[in-house]
């Protein structure tokens, strides 16, 4: 593309944007005079491919989630984690509650809720299989998302039992997130101190 340079990727995604805006108008347009049903069908068909926010895709066996993240290091400080703990917005491990990466006596999850989620935070704790939600100034311990066959928890990883994915569970958290439901939620909030 001769003038690459001076298209940036907000242009381009503007420009897409207005290309696709054009192309459903049109495409209505002629559905218009096809009758309800064609119209109905192409609503139908637009509606497809918009696609929700979602949270990070979780492997089914956490022993695949853990493998992947326990030796991985933080990007802030360069150490691996003692609390790894893993944003469910975009995948970015965190050290939860350590001194090495705290900024200005904010600790990272904290700092990471802010710029990642406008001070929404979900964070799975490799080493407990726990959920920490951040909301502002509060905080809660969710749950975990990974059961053992009798669906029960295993915090801490102590009874080493396999553990899989509970779609319910995972389901439930990304409705609460989508719909803005963790004030709601029957969880104990405590006020986080800058500190997780
Ligand atoms: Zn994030
Ligand atoms: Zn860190």
């Amino acid at each position: 593309m001769a003038s690459g340079e001076n298209i940036t990727a907000a242009s381009a995604l503007h420009e897409e944007a207005a290309t696709a805006a054009k192309a459903w108008a049109r495409q209505l347009a002629s559905a218009a005079s096809g009758g309800q049903l064609a119209i109905r069908r192409v609503i139908r068909s637009l509606h497809v491919v918009w696609a929700q926010p979602a949270l990070l895709a979780l492997p089914r066996d956490y022993d695949r989630l853990f493998t992947y993240y326990h030796e991985r290091v933080c990007l802030q400080c360069g150490a691996v984690p003692k609390e790894a703990s893993v944003c469910l917005l975009c995948g970015t491990l965190v050290c939860l509650k350590q001194a090495c990466c705290r900024r200005h006596q904010v600790a990272e999850a904290v700092q990471h809720a802010q710029e990642c989620g406008g001070g929404t935070g979900i964070f799975l704790v490799v080493t407990s299989t726990y959920i920490i939600v951040i909301r502002g100034r509060r905080a809660c311990l969710w749950g975990s998302l990974y059961l053992d066959d009798y669906d029960e928890e295993d915090r801490d990883l102590k009874r080493g039992k396999p553990l899989y994915l509970s779609q319910d569970r995972l389901e439930l958290l990304q409705a609460q997130w989508l719909a803005h439901r963790f004030d709601h939620t029957k969880r104990t909030w405590v006020w986080h101190r800058d500190s997780l």
